[in-house]
């Protein structure tokens, strides 16, 4: 069938053209064969590296292509040895670039691989929960709020259903969509076509299902992807700012390299020895490697991070990760368990322990006795009853190891039908007595939910008084400030009573009670309607009014015991942790309170609050008050913008479909793992796989170490370039011959250096790490002491290897060359291991406990050592034996280093 013309198809016809039954969905056998025919649903995906590309890549970069050059040169005048040992310096250079890089791109495909989007499908008679990549066309697809649409389909159903298509069709508004088959052909722009879903929009409202028409690139989506998909992917700011380094560095270097070019041709060195010599001195001086190192270590990072639960899904999160601030946090489920139980019941200031109405056994339920039983008690049957139809969860008929009932949906509303359940209410009962017919689904900025249903009176069901002379009922659950503002009436029991002030009181006061003892609190109302509104369409304004208030719940959910920990962690570590939750305030205090995010008595403001702020007003509050309560998504959005005015660096979390613009506004975007919506997902920097506070915090200890790690990384290079460059530069001005060869420079610089350099990449956190304030995103490369370090140890390096060397040129030896070499060598070992931690003392953090970097400095010793004594490699590199006191020397000077960059730590210890 032509994929244009869907949309003017009638449902069953589709249905049929697909071969599918609505209610069982496609076969497993079906499903297999169309998976072969139509292949997976997903966009052909443009720029993954394959292993070729990668090692092609290797040999690309400049510096690499220089060193061929300079091995042709070699071959031409006839140096076949320097040639062979070039080339293999560059192979072996390259299969190191490549296996880091290999890995890199490695980790980030998995990192993809996690964060791909999961969909409700219905198949083989059931609804399953598969990924997004398995759908084929024919399935038939559950959609709800927040939801990626996953493929282009035909709408089956659609209730109340919205979906904002800006990213096809550009327009903003989120389209109402319907089932009915549209006339027209190919001419029906796609914004029109309102009984079809498209692969890259999402659900803003309300819910549907859908048949799927096409897949993967046969999408709508699919056929613009070439064009979206030609986007460079972005660097990061560390990356750009290496690049840059790097660039600036080259200049440099170009120029000291000439200069010692000139002044060993001005001494008489010959010239294609001078030539290769300049070459090396190049290498040794650009650090090309910085920028590759920097996304090896960021992508390697985010795998790490990974395993304890933080996914990222934008790269510079790592490293703006480090620079946190601010972590504004929800309540429910981030810093609580999101495990609702329902504790109290209150009508009228009536409360009653949910325990104590199921071990005196619910009377409600019979009809006989509950005519007998008072007035207030009779209303909580009709609560619960209330609340258990006004509700999305199902209650599946296990139980699980707590005893509690389990439950698919929404906590909060599982807690309400898992109670009713406990009462002997069954939801499944109840909603084929009560069938519903229409609703207005819950949002965050209401703060509620109603739904219509139709009114089959029983005989003698006391429950069904209030409504009996109605076709239809509407129920109303949310929060207990905005049902007062819509009710007009309270239930007594026995009759609707005006809501007079007092009542209004006695309400509240309940309320702030069970608030107070961070209960979070459902208020429940109804409305008898004499009839539907017109063609289903709900206009929420006009059905919430007039309502008929009945009672409050009350639920706990604990606060995750390890959050205490981390709030103290990250306030240490001059975080401040700020609370927005769409709950009451006197709830959210009191669980702010017990979380360490404000002291007794601390200030919590409402979303009414903000809303009356203009941003000044706003930028000053958000300095101080660390809860925020009642907010709408908008609100999140207004403290993002004020706090980062304040030059705050702010990670926000968020679940909903509204959150997304707070989420892309924030540095750092958290989205939900298990509550999380697809939209919020999709806006967000990272996910918490368990939807957990401490999980951030554990990120950022990550992102800091990351950072730390990238630092030590470019601290110990460029300290090694600075001393090899100081060593070639200074001896011709005491009158030495070529201090380094330039097979030995090279080696150095591609071999000696790597191993140790990497082995800082996983390095791990500093004792201290959590416990200094972060550090600006935009602070100097260099800052805190870097450059000087670079330059004093680099100095050092330098001048100890020629100050042995010079020694023992003048004293004739003829090892001198190899003593200078070593040293050099030995001392960059010394140094990589003593700069593990930038302020702690090496004896402190272990010598082994950075397993790599023993390796690393164990094998490239081995390795020096065989340049040193193994006759080949004698030839090769122009060395020659050490003999025992010659080698204890060049140990002996690279202890020096050891111990003056200890005796420099000490010093930064005791500032501190
Ligand atoms: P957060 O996750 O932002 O900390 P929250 O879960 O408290 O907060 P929302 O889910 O927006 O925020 O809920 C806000 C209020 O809306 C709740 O305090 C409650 O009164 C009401 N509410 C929550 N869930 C439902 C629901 N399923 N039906 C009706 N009302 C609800």
């Amino acid at each position: 069938m032509d994929s244009k013309l869907w949309h003017t198809q009638l449902i069953d016809e589709t249905l049929t053209l697909l071969e599918v039954q609505q209610d069982s969905g496609l076969h497993g056998g079906e499903v297999t064969q169309r998976r072969e025919q139509y292949g997976p649903n997903e966009l052909v995906e443009r720029g993954l590296k394959s292993p070729w590309q990668i090692l092609l890549e290797q040999f690309r970069e400049t510096m690499v292509i220089v060193l061929i050059v300079a091995a042709l040169i070699s071959a031409v005048i006839g140096d076949v040895k320097d040639m062979i040992a070039i080339l293999a310096i560059v192979i072996l250079n390259a299969v190191l670039g490549f296996v880091q890089e290999y890995r890199a791109e490695q980790a980030m495909a998995a990192l993809k691989k996690m964060s791909a989007p999961v969909v409700k499908v219905r198949r083989d008679g059931h609804v399953v929960e598969i990924k997004s990549v398995e759908l084929v066309p024919g399935d038939i697809i559950l959609l709800e709020v927040g939801d990626a649409i996953p493929a282009d389909g035909r709408l089956i159903n659609a209730t109340n259903l919205k979906v904002q298509e800006a990213s096809l069709t550009g327009e903003s508004i989120p389209v109402e969509k319907a089932t009915d088959p549209i006339p027209g052909g190919e001419e029906v722009p796609l914004g029109d076509r309102k009984n079809m879903v498209y692969l890259g929009t999402a659900v803003t409202y309300g819910r549907g299902s859908a048949v799927v028409v096409d897949t993967g690139m046969s999408t709508e989506l699919g056929k613009i992807a070439d064009m979206i998909q030609t986007v460079e992917s972005e660097q990061t700011p560390l990356q750009r700012r290496m690049a840059q380094l790097g660039k600036t560095l080259a200049v440099a270097a170009i120029g000291i390299v000439a200069v010692v070019f000139v002044l060993g041709l001005l001494r008489g060195e010959d010239l294609a020895e001078m030539f290769l010599t300049a070459v090396a001195m190049a290498v040794a001086a650009v650090p090309e490697g910085l920028p590759a190192v920097v996304t090896i270590s960021l992508a390697l990072g985010a795998q790490r991070m990974l395993r304890r639960n933080a996914l990222i899904r934008k790269l510079p999160a790592v490293e703006t990760l480090g620079s946190v601030t601010v972590i504004c946090s929800d309540k429910t489920g981030t810093l609580t368990e999101n495990r609702m139980t329902v504790t109290v019941l209150d009508v009228l200031g009536e409360t009653e322990k949910l325990e104590t109405l199921m071990e005196g056994g619910f009377p409600i339920i019979d009809a006989e006795v509950s005519k007998d039983v008072a007035p207030p008690v009779r209303s909580l049957g009709l609560m619960v009853k209330a609340a258990a139809l006004c509700n999305d969860a199902i209650l599946e008929a296990d139980m699980d190891r707590d005893g509690d009932m389990r439950v698919i949906g929404d906590p909060t509303e599982g807690a309400l039908v898992a109670a009713a359940a406990k009462l002997g209410l069954w939801k499944e009962e109840l909603d084929q007595r009560w069938p519903r017919v229409a609703e207005a689904p819950f949002t965050s900025e209401r703060k509620r939910m109603t739904t219509i249903h139709r009114v089959n009176i029983p005989v003698d069901d006391p429950t069904d008084a209030p409504w009996r002379d109605s076709p239809y009922v509407a129920f109303c659950k949310g929060s207990v400030d905005g049902l007062l503002e819509i009710s007009d009436r309270v239930w007594s029991g026995d009759e609707a009573v005006k809501l007079e002030a007092d009542l209004c009181k006695r309400i509240q006061n309940a309320n702030d009670e069970l608030a107070l003892d961070g209960q979070r609190v459902l208020g429940v109302a109804f409305r008898p309607l004499d009839e539907l509104p017109e063609n289903g369409q709900i206009d929420e304004a006009l059905l919430e009014r007039e309502m008929t208030f009945i009672g409050l719940v009350a639920m706990l959910d604990p606060p995750r015991p390890e959050v205490n920990q981390a709030v103290q962690e990250a306030r240490e570590a001059g975080i401040r942790p700020l609370m927005i939750t769409g709950d009451h305030p006197l709830t959210a205090r009191r669980i702010a309170q017990d979380l360490g995010i404000i002291d007794e008595g601390g200030e919590v403001l409402t979303g009414q609050d903000l809303s009356k702020m203009g941003l000044d007003g706003l930028e000053e509050v958000v300095g101080h008050v660390s809860v925020f309560a009642r907010v709408a998504p908008e609100h999140k959005l207004r403290i993002v913008e004020a706090l980062q005015k304040q030059g705050q660096i702010v990670a926000m979390t968020g679940d909903g479909v509204n959150d997304a613009p707070a989420l892309r506004r924030s540095d750092i975007g958290v989205a939900m793992g298990i509550t999380g919506t697809d939209v919020s997902k999709e806006a967000s920097d990272m996910i918490i796989l368990d939807d957990n506070f401490a999980t951030i915090v554990n990120a950022v200890k990550e992102g800091r170490n990351i950072y730390d790690n990238v630092r030590k990384f470019i601290k110990y290079t460029m300290t090694s370039n600075a001393g090899e460059i100081y060593v070639m530069l200074f001896a011709p001005f005491l009158g030495m011959p070529l201090p380094l060869t330039a097979l030995q420079i090279l080696w150095i610089n591609l071999v000696t250096d790597g191993l140790p350099g990497l082995a800082l990449a996983v390095e791990q956190p500093e004792r201290n790490i959590m416990k200094r304030p972060p550090f600006p995103p935009d602070e100097s490369i260099f800052a805190r002491g870097m450059g000087t370090h670079i330059i004093w140890v680099g100095l050092l390096m330098g001048l100890l290897s020629l100050g042995v060397g010079y020694w023992g040129w003048s004293m004739a030896l003829p090892a001198w060359q190899t003593i200078l070499f070593t040293t050099l060598t030995i001392s960059q070992m010394a140094h990589a291991s003593v700069i593990r931690s930038s302020r702690d003392s090496i004896l402190t953090i272990g010598l082994f406990s950075n397993l790599f970097m023993v390796a690393a400095v164990s094998l490239t010793f081995v390795l020096q050592m065989l340049v040193v004594y193994w006759p080949p490699f004698q030839n090769i590199f122009g060395t020659q034996a050490l003999r025992p006191w010659e080698l204890g020397l060049a140990l002996g000077m690279s202890l020096v280093v050891f111990v003056a960059v200890e005796i420099e730590k000490w010093f930064r210890r005791r500032r501190s």
